[in-house]
């Protein structure tokens, strides 16, 4: 491993990546990757997870294609210098920033999402010139495969690898030093991520996860209480089973409005999942037994199990969980104080829609916020008094698509942030350069300051 890193770092010495002709080329061959191997990834994904192809296009291919043509058309203006507006007393004197690659980076990435988890930081390190390790999950082993064996002979792998493995793999890697160390993954292995890169002073990205809370208003008209339905039950239950760090974990509503929420949502699991959603080709499955196993569990609890208001049944050969609500459940449960990462959905009832702050704001920080409501007063509280990673109104998942926003944590949710041009600055040192003439200086910079003098 050590002397192929150090053949990286020595290419990235030649200074190839960094022409901007190179960067193209390397995004251009991942767009073909994607285009051409379509079919292989939706099968991928299908065996690894059990996402159906509309639902992997949606949120992989679609998406990552998205994304790529968004860093083809922003590139050449994101790796332009840009010129800083120096104040008046600098006279004759010149500033800019110069984006420039960091060197060798290492992308961990995890299994829920496994291509648009592991690409769509690669985009961003590409981009911006580096070269770059990629660490794919060892429980989407399909998936890996793919990206180990197929997309290198669409890349330059001088500069891009791709290392499949798992923990032992990972703790490899991070005894390197590296430029930049960019992981998707659980808080516990973010802290491993973080104390490994101590040793060398490594910057470090963490896209951790957490529990996402979701409050629900007393919505007046139908239409608004069936579209809020309709989009917390396709984000919580349509992605990936709720296998996302930006799923809904539990909802957080009106006492008055719970049962009214509660039906909504059985109607829309109904329509978008039939009657027997284990018949359905239209949900994906848990990833493996381990995960199945520790979902099961958060339902043991009698108090919880008492809880379930809808769904509940399992199937443990198809590694299958029904779309389960929960009203009241304990809040000292394993499924109120743990992530959820599962067809699971909780639902708190609170007295009044704006003790939900209070709630929010006694818990870890949140990777996102979601508030499905017409009220502005408490729109604008919400903003002003929680913290997030990212705060979205009246629908869920939606911000991890938007180009123009940072996607990333706060607090044990996450550092730093990526997507779009903040992908491009994530692997990027924006260097200072300032530029004096010889032409003017002031008297007061130099001693002894009490003699009045000008210099020239
Ligand atoms: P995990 O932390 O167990 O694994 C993630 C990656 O780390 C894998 O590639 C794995 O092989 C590697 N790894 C595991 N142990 C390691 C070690 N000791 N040293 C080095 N590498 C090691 O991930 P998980 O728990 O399976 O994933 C689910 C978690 O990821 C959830 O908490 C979820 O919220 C979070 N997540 C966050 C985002 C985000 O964008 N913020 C996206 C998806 C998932």
């Amino acid at each position: 491993m050590e002397s192929e890193l150090e053949s990286m770092r020595q290419y990235f010495k030649s200074g190839n990546t960094k022409d901007a002709s190179w960067r193209l080329s390397q995004l251009k061959g991942l767009l073909l990757f994607i285009k051409e191997n379509e079919a292989e990834i939706f099968k991928a994904l299908k065996e690894d997870l059990g996402k159906p192809p509309v639902e992997a296009f949606r949120d992989e291919v679609g998406t990552l294609i998205k994304s790529i043509n968004f860093a083809l058309k922003g590139l050449k203006n994101w790796m332009s210098s840009q010129k800083i507006k120096l104040p008046k007393i600098a006279v004759s004197s010149y500033a800019e920033l110069v984006p420039q690659p960091l060197g060798l980076v290492l992308i961990i990435s995890t299994w829920n999402f496994p291509f648009g988890l592991s690409l769509e930081p690669l985009i961003g390190a590409i981009a911006a010139g580096n070269t770059m390790v990629l660490k794919p999950s060892e429980l989407a082993p399909a998936c890996s495969s793919l990206l180990a064996n197929v997309m290198p002979t669409y890349l330059d792998t001088q500069a891009i690898k791709v290392i499949q493995g798992g923990p032992s793999v990972g703790e490899q890697l991070l005894q390197q030093k590296w430029d930049k160390i960019f992981f998707t993954g659980s808080a516990r292995v973010g802290r491993i991520v973080m104390s490994a890169a101590v040793k060398h002073l490594t910057p470090v990205v963490l896209e951790l996860g957490g529990k996402c809370p979701a409050v629900v208003d007393s919505l007046s008209s139908s239409w608004d209480q069936q579209v809020a339905a309709n989009r917390i039950v396709v984000s919580k239950f349509g992605n990936c089973t709720g296998q996302a760090c930006i799923a809904i974990d539990y909802i957080l509503v009106e006492k008055k409005f719970a049962s009214t929420l509660v039906e909504l949502m059985k109607d829309s699991i109904k329509n978008m999942f039939g009657d027997n959603p284990r018949d359905s080709n239209t949900m994906g499955r848990i990833v493996n037994k381990h995960h199945f196993l520790r979902l099961k569990n958060l339902l043991s609890d009698l108090a919880v199990k008492k809880s379930v208001v809808h769904g509940g049944s399992m199937d443990e050969n198809n590694l299958f969980i029904e779309p389960t609500i929960l009203l009241d459940p304990p809040l000292q449960a394993e499924i109120m104080t743990d992530e959820i990462f599962g067809p699971l959905l909780p639902i708190i009832t609170l007295e009044k829609v704006e003790d939900s702050i209070d709630f929010i704001n006694s818990k870890p920080k949140a990777l996102a916020i979601y508030a499905f409501t017409k009220n502005e007063p408490f729109r604008r509280r919400m903003v002003a008094e929680t913290s997030s990673g990212s705060l979205v109104f009246n629908d869920a998942v939606i911000q991890y698509l938007v180009d123009a926003l940072p996607f990333g944590g706060i607090g044990e949710s996450g550092i730093g942030k990526y997507h779009g041009k903040f992908s491009f600055d994530t692997f990027t040192h924006h260097k200072a350069v300032a530029r004096r003439s010889f032409l003017v200086d002031f008297w007061f910079r130099f001693p002894p300051w009490n003699v009045h003098k000008l210099m020239l």
